[in-house]
C-alpha cells in the first residue's frame, strides 16, 4: 500500500505521525477516530515497518522481521476492526517444538502438555511453574495497556497508577509476593535450572527470556524479560502464536486500511528530514523532498535516538537528556535468515500441525549462553540458536506450488563484527546457520533455491531503527516501564512541547502489540489537541 490517499491534502494537520509501522498506524487511527486530522509519513515505499511481507527470491515471500503474532491484544484487533479490513489467519495457537541432540524433540502445546522428553520430576514441576509464572505475568499484564505513572508528581492519576501496581503486588499474597520479589531480578538460567531437569526443556523456556534482547540466559533481569513476554502473550488473549494469512504484512495492510477508513492520510516514500520547532514547541516536519508540513502535535514512531538526535536535534534539548538518549543501549543482536526451498523441510518425523508451528533450536541453557558469548566480542556464534517457522505449511501461497519458505530468527548475531559485515563474514555466518539447520533437518541444503541473511546492520538500514534493535532499545530494568526509553520521555510526551513518542522505544516496548501506539494516542488526546 503506497502513495498518498488524499487528492487535496491540507497544509496543516492536528497530528503528524512519523513512521507507518504498526504502532504508528494504531496511534494514527486512534487519533483520527477521536476526530483529529492525521497525516502519517513513512520513509519506506510500503507501510508496515518491521511487520511487512516482501519477496526475497523470485516467487517466494516472507515476513521480513516479525513472523509470528502473539502479543497484540484481541481487544486492539477488534477495536480497529482488522477482520473487516481484511485480516485473516492462516493458523492460530501454534505449538512450539524444541529440538535436542540425537533427534529428540519436545512439543509444548499452549496448555503445556508434557511430552515424552519430560522426566517424572519435570512433569510434576511443570503445572506449578506454569501457574506461578502465569500469576506473576498477570501482575505485569495490567501495566502494559496504560502509560507508566510519572515519579514524584502530585497528580492523583500518577499516585493512583502507582498504588494500583502496589495493590496488585499485595494481592498476590505473602508467599507469591516474596517469590516474585526473589525471582524478578534473577537470571533465567538459575531459575530454570532450579525448576527443571531436562536440558531441552530448560533451553526452550530460556529462549523466550532472551529472544530479541541483548542478553544471554545468565544475565540478571532475564526472568523479567521472560515474565514480560508471558504478560504480553496473556494480554493477547486466546490467540498467541498466530500466523496472519499473507504474513505479518497482511496485519499492517489491514491496519493501514483501518487508518484510511478513519480518515488518516498516509504518505509513503516520504522520509522525514527534520522536525521543525517554533516558539519552543514542535511545529511540524520537513520531508527529504523539501515539503514542509505543519501540525499541532508531532508523534514519532521512529526509535528514540533517531527522533531526538537526528530529526529534532540535540540543540533543542538539555545536555542531560541528550546524554541519556545517547547512552541508551540499542544494539540489536537478532538476525533473520530466509530460505527458499523446493520441497518441505524434514525435521525428523515432525508433521503438521507441529511442522507449521514454532520450531526452536535451543537445546540447553548452556547452548544459548555459548551462542551469546561471541557477540560480546563482535564475533558470530558457530552454533546459533534459532526460532524457525515454515510459513508455507499453513499458507502455501507464499511460495510457488509445492515449494516452501523457511523463516528463522537467529539469536545471536553481532551488530558490528570485527571484520565488518563483508561478503566473507556473511558467507561464514550463513554457513553456520545452514550447518545448524542441517543437523535437525537433514537434506535441507539440497533443496535450497535461494537465501537471504539480514544482519542487525541490514535491519537498521532497511527498517531505520538504530542498531537494528527489535525493541528500538534494550528491554532491561534500567530501560523499563517508568524509565523507558529514558527519564524525561517515559509517558510518551517528551521535553519538547508538542512532540510525542509512540513506537517500540517506549513502554511497553517492541513486539507486534500495538499498545505503545494506542497508549501514546490516548496521552496526546488527554493533553489536548
Ligand atoms: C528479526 C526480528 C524478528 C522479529 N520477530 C518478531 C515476531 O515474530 N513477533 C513479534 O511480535 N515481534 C517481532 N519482532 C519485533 C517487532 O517486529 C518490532 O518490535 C515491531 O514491529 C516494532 O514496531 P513499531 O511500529 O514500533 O516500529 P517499526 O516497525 O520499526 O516502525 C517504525 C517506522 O518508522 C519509519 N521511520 C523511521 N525513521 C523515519 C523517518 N525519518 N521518516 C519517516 N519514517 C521513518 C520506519 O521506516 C518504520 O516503518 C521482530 C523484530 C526483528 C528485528
Amino acid at each position: 500500500m503506497a502513495g498518498t490517499t488524499s487528492s487535496a491534502p491540507p497544509a496543516r494537520y492536528d497530528v503528524i505521525v512519523i513512521g507507518a509501522g504498526h504502532n504508528g498506524l494504531v496511534c494514527a487511527t486512534t487519533l483520527a477516530r477521536a476526530g483529529r486530522s492525521v497525516l502519517v509519513v513513512e520513509a519506506a515505499a510500503e507501510v508496515g515497518g518491521m511487520a511487512i511481507t516482501r519477496g526475497f527470491a523470485p516467487g517466494y515471500r516472507v515476513s521480513a522481521c516479525a513472523h509470528l503474532l502473539h502479543q497484540m491484544p484481541l481487544a486492539v484487533i477488534r477495536e480497529l476492526g482488522l477482520a473487516e479490513h481484511g485480516l485473516e489467519f492462516a493458523a492460530t495457537a501454534l505449538p512450539t517444538t524444541a529440538f535436542g541432540p540425537e533427534g529428540r524433540a519436545l512439543t509444548l502445546a499452549r496448555a503445556g502438555v508434557p511430552g515424552e522428553a519430560f522426566t517424572p520430576h519435570d512433569a510434576a514441576a511443570w503445572p506449578a511453574y506454569h501457574a506461578r509464572l502465569g500469576r506473576f505475568a498477570g501482575l505485569l499484564q495490567g501495566m502494559l495497556a496504560a502509560p507508566p505513572p510519572r515519579l514524584g508528581t502530585d497528580a492523583w492519576s500518577d499516585k493512583l497508577a502507582l498504588a494500583k501496581v502496589g495493590l496488585k503486588l499485595r494481592l498476590l499474597g505473602r508467599r507469591d509476593m516474596r517469590e516474585f520479589l526473589r525471582i524478578v531480578g534473577m537470571n533465567a538460567y538459575d531459575l530454570l535450572a532450579d525448576e527443571f531437569e531436562s536440558s531441552l526443556l530448560q533451553g526452550a523456556l530460556g529462549f523466550d527470556a532472551v529472544l530479541g534482547t541483548n542478553f544471554g540466559p545468565r544475565a540478571p533481569g532475564t526472568v523479567l524479560t521472560l515474565l514480560y513476554r508471558l504478560a504480553a502473550e496473556s494480554a493477547a488473549g486466546s490467540m498467541p502464536l498466530a500466523q496472519p494469512r499473507g504474513g505479518l504484512g497482511a496485519l499492517t495492510l489491514a491496519l493501514a486500511r483501518a487508518a484510511k477508513a478513519a480518515g488518516v492520510t498516509i504518505r509513503t516514500s516520504a522520509p522525514v528530514e527534520r522536525i521543525t520547532v517554533a516558539a519552543d514547541r514542535a511545529s511540524g516536519i520537513v520531508l527529504a523532498c523539501g515539503d514542509e508540513i505543519g501540525a499541532e502535535r508531532v508523534v514519532s514512531s521512529a526509535d528514540v535516538k533517531t527522533t531526538f538526535l537526528r530529526l529534532l536535534g540535540a540543540e533543542h534539548l538539555d545536555t542531560g537528556f541528550v546524554r541519556r538518549v545517547d547512552h541508551l543501549r540499542s544494539r540489536g543482536v537478532a538476525a533473520k535468515i530466509h530460505l527458499a526451498l523446493d520441497r518441505a523441510p524434514k525435521f525428523g518425523a515432525l508433521a503438521p500441525p507441529a511442522l507449521g508451528g514454532r520450531l526452536l533450536v535451543s537445546p540447553s541453557l548452556d547452548y544459548l549462553e555459548r551462542a551469546f558469548n561471541p557477540t560480546k566480542y563482535g564475533e558470530c556464534p558457530g552454533e546459533p540458536a534459532l526460532e524457525i517457522t515454515v510459513p508455507t505449511i499453513n499458507d502455501p501461497a507464499l511460495a510457488p506450488t509445492g515449494h516452501h519458505v523457511l523463516s528463522a530468527i537467529v539469536q545471536y548475531a553481532p551488530y558490528a563484527p570485527a571484520s565488518g559485515w563483508n561478503d566473507a563474514a556473511r558467507r561464514a555466518f550463513t554457513e553456520s546457520i545452514l550447518a545448524t539447520l542441517e543437523v535437525h533437518a537433514p537434506g535441507i541444503r539440497a533443496s535450497l533455491m535461494g537465501c537471504e541473511l539480514l544482519t542487525p546492520l541490514d535491519l537498521e538500514r532497511e527498517f531505520g531503527a538504530t542498531g537494528g534493535h527489535w525493541h528500538h532499545g534494550d528491554l532491561a530494568f534500567d530501560q523499563f516501564y517508568m524509565v523507558r526509553p529514558v527519564p524525561g520521555a517515559s509517558q510518551y510526551a517528551t521535553p519538547m512541547a508538542g512532540l510525542y513518542l509512540c513506537g517500540a522505544s517506549c513502554h511497553p516496548g517492541g513486539g507486534v502489540m500495538g499498545l505503545a501506539g494506542r497508549n501514546a494516542a490516548r496521552r496526546v488526546l488527554e493533553q489536548g489537541v
